[in-house]
Parts: C-alpha cells; structure tokens; sequence
C-alpha cells in the first residue's frame, strides 16, 4: 500500500454521489509533505518522458502540479475556469463539464503559454468521467503540443475515465485506484498495481 493509499484509509470520507472528500490533506488543507512524495512518485513513473510543462486545471490541481513541476524543473500551466470567453484568438478554449457541481465550463489557457515545442504532462486530483482531462488534452491538442502522459493522484476506477484514457493511448499512471468504496459502510478497496 502506498503513502496515497494509505492517507485516504486513514482520512478519506466517502459521500454519497460517488464522491470522496480528501479536503483534509489534498484538496482544501494540503498536506505539503504528501504532496512531495507524490510528486516524488511522479517524477519516477515519468522519469524517461521529456516534459516541458505541466498542465492542470483550477483548482485543486494547482498544488499538486507545482509539485510535480519542481522535481521536473518546468513551468506549471493550469487552465481557468473562465466566466465569459473573449474569443480573441489569445486563448485555446474547452469545455469542460465539471463532476463535482454538475455544471459545464469553459477553460482557457493563454496561447503563450503552450506551443508545438511542449510535451506535456498532465496532472490533477481526481479522475472520474474523464471530462476533465479530455479538456485539457483538447487544449495541449489545439497548441499542437504532445501530450507525454497524465498522472493522477487518485482514480476512481469503478468511473469510466480511466478506460476512456487508457483507450485513447495515453499513458496515464494513477498512485491509487478506487475499485469500489461504500459510503455506508466506509469500505474503500483499491486495485491492485
Ligand atoms: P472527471 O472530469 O474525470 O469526471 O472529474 C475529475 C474532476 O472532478 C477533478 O478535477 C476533481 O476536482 C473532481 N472530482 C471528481 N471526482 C471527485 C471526488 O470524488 N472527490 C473530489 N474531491 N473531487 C472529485
């Protein structure tokens, strides 16, 4: 069992709705010294791949990045959910319905800021349906960029976005997957890797 593993045993609250609150150490307080480590095991799963910039999405995959973006020594990227979209021709732009509220955004990244020259790799907190990383692919996509892999800290595998990924080709590595978890009896059973 890994240190991801292990902190959402010790930690995570399952709600109904398929969700699991890890806003004590991942998501709302963040356990930096975890977050390290995590990044750590990024860094080592994608030790041979050339990364340019790490690319998330707001908001709780900025901590997350910036950790992975240190031990690779590249710029964080994260696109934001925008409110009104200024089609100005300065912005990639997708959509991007969002799993937790139910509701569809547009995000944006800044053209500079992503171009053919990037390989990229993607990171966030959670992978459910997969809309999330889809949108940013779609966005590495419109740059021209390459997509280097997409690393998740926990994958909620009884959701389909891991096979929707794993389908497309992209190598995704996910530190914990979720086959199953209970919210009325709290069990929470992880595959195996
Ligand atoms: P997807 O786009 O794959 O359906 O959902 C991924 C996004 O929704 C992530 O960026 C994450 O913020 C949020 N999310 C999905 N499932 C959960 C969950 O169980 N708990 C929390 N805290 N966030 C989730």
């Amino acid at each position: 069992m890994n240190c991801v593993e292990e902190r959402i045993l010790h930690d995570g609250v399952i709600k109904h709705g398929n969700v699991l609150k890890v806003d004590s150490f991942l998501n709302h307080q963040i356990d930096v010294a975890l977050l390290d480590e995590v990044a750590r095991e990024f860094k080592r799963r994608f030790a041979d791949a050339p990364v340019t910039k790490v690319l998330t999405i707001e908001t709780s995959g900025i901590a997350i990045a910036c950790a992975v973006a240190r031990e690779f020594g590249v710029p964080v990227v994260f696109a934001k959910k925008a409110k009104t979209v200024n089609l100005d021709g300065e912005m990639y732009v997708a959509e991007v319905e969002s799993f937790t509220h139910k509701k569809t955004n547009n995000v944006i990244v800044a053209k500079k800021f992503l171009n053919e020259k990037d390989h990229v790799l993607i990171v966030d907190d959670f992978l459910a349906n997969g809309c999330a990383l889809q949108g940013l692919i779609s966005i590495v996509d419109s740059a021209g960029a390459e997509v280097v892999g997409c690393g998740i800290v926990i994958e909620k595998g009884f959701q389909e976005g891991g096979y929707r990924i794993r389908n497309l080709g992209f190598r995704l590595e996910s530190l914990a997957i979720i086959e199953s978890m209970d919210a009325e009896t709290g069990e929470i059973v992880f595959r195996q890797q």
